[in-house]
């Protein structure tokens, strides 16, 4: 029950925005094709790869480098190395959801490091296609 709710919702617990992601999903279909317009373009693309670039570079209070996945349930660190789509691979989630405030889609201060897979179980609206997600593997 509680993992469900957690799926469904598209705010991971503990962030204080949970209060504005219960909009239904019926009001989605524009804004999803304009979240898809805005994650094809070279705006978005060129603020992903940056931030990404910093995320990779970033040095941890216990001396590593490279930001850890931020969702709570996870945390763990993120292999840069890896490439999308793999399940561990790095991704930008939106810590405030594009179908939440599109305003922040192209705000690199709203992104937030994650693994690939983790990303994709915090929303349903991800564009990132049937199947691409696969089975979580276990590289380390
Ligand atoms: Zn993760």
């Amino acid at each position: 029950m509680k993992n469900e709710a957690a799926y469904l919702n598209d705010v991971p617990e503990g962030a204080p925005t949970a209060a504005v992601s219960q909009r239904p999903r019926s009001t989605g279909s524009v804004l999803a094709a304009q979240i898809r317009q805005i994650r094809s373009s070279h705006a978005y693309r060129t603020m992903v790869d940056h931030f990404r670039d910093r995320c990779r570079v970033q040095r941890n209070e216990d001396g590593t480098v490279g930001a850890h996945c931020w969702i709570l349930s996870c945390q763990a660190p993120i292999d840069y190395s890896l490439k999308f789509p793999h399940p561990d691979s790095f991704s930008a989630d939106h810590y405030i959801p594009m179908k939440e405030r599109i305003a922040l889609a192209l705000d690199p201060e709203n992104l937030r490091p994650s693994h690939f897979a983790c990303n994709s179980g915090r929303g349903a609206d991800e564009d990132y296609g049937p199947g691409a997600l696969g089975e979580p593997s276990e590289i380390w």
